[in-house]
């Protein structure tokens, strides 16, 4: 009997629970995916423990990252899911901004996700499994890499050679944005909290640094571009890294939402400050391309059994993962 996970109330890990539900049959340009890894995010913690003010229309499936398998004339094929999509007829969705569309789907988020046994998704959703990459790896990728790839080169529109700063550079964007920023040949500076995430950060290709060493005199400073995600607790130090003219593009705010910028710093600096939501389709194409190349590479913190999922959450919620957790659903015909 298929099966899903479903979150019907907000709270701690035990509302996630495991139901059986029907069957999913593929209708016309659509694909049946029997799902193999399902990578968490923050936002799968979220969805899970409520956000104020915000309406997850639960019960909800979570879920963004889906790698699974599908039948073809040619035999059955690995895949990795789209996380998000536009209604693909409005004026922001033709001009390819998916994510400016006021229907705006993300997967897990305020539609059905794929934790669960198999889903059933228009076929253009199906992205190819690199070659060189297990499903359990490359699961990993979607949504981090499409987020830190639109905030770098679609909103940042990062140039060769630029100081790049990524705060909170441990992370799932983390260590997306670093390795896109190294892709386009930039100086890349990180931050992390403890000496041993550094000292990944470092094998990573970054230069890193203590939250406490941005933005301050003999710290890093004159940064060209910044790469947030982490908010109130970093914003000051984010905005005085800047050299004159720099960008800071902004994809959330873990640590909190509210923050206050002296106006007169950003006018005398001529700074840009650059909002960032996910990304476009073209941004995932483009993006995949450098993965299947192998420049870009999945960094997979644990792979963990499904009945293991809420020690999953609790290690995101920790912050104390490099990379993604991925979590292996038990498998019908295995
Ligand atoms: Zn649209």
């Amino acid at each position: 009997m298929p099966f899903a996970v479903v979150i019907a109330r907000h709270g701690g890990p035990e509302v996630l629970e495991r139901r059986e539900v029907q069957a999913c049959h593929a209708g016309g340009g659509e694909v049946r995916v029997r799902v193999t890894h399902v990578a968490l995010n923050h936002l799968d913690t979220w969805v899970r423990r409520g956000v104020i003010g915000h309406d997850f229309g639960l019960p909800r499936i979570p879920g963004s990252d889906v790698a699974g398998v599908i039948d073809t004339p040619a035999g059955p094929r690995s895949v990795v899911l789209h996380p998000s999509w536009g209604c693909s007829t409005c004026a922001a969705c033709l001009a390819g901004h998916q994510n400016r569309c006021a229907s705006f789907k993300l997967r897990g988020e305020n539609t059905d996700g794929g934790l669960r046994s198999e889903l059933v998704v228009p076929a253009w959703q199906c992205l190819p499994l690199p070659a060189h990459l297990q499903p359990a790896e490359a699961v990993a990728l979607p949504l981090t890499l499409l987020t830190a790839w639109h905030m770098l080169a679609s909103r940042a529109r990062l140039q060769r050679g630029e100081r790049v700063l990524v705060q909170a550079g441990a992370s799932g964007v983390g260590v997306m944005a670093i390795q896109i920023a190294l892709l386009y040949g930039c100086e890349v500076h990180a931050t992390a909290r403890t000496p041993e995430r550094r000292e990944r950060l470092r094998e990573l290709g970054a230069t890193p640094w203590e939250y406490e060493q941005v933005g301050v005199r003999g710290g890093l400073r004159d940064v060209d571009v910044v790469c947030e995600s982490v908010g109130e607790a970093t914003w000051e130090a984010s905005v005085k890294a800047l050299k004159w003219g720099g960008r800071l593009v902004i994809c959330g705010a873990t640590s909190g939402a509210v923050a206050q910028i002296n106006l007169r710093v950003l006018f005398f600096k001529q700074l840009d400050l650059l909002g960032s939501t996910m990304g476009t389709a073209s941004d995932l194409a483009a993006a995949w391309r450098e993965v299947i190349d192998g420049r870009i590479r999945p960094i997979v913190h644990a792979v963990l059994p499904l009945e293991q999922l809420a020690a999953g959450h609790a290690m995101l919620e920790s912050r104390s993962v490099f990379g993604k957790v991925v979590i292996e659903l038990p498998q019908a015909d295995a």
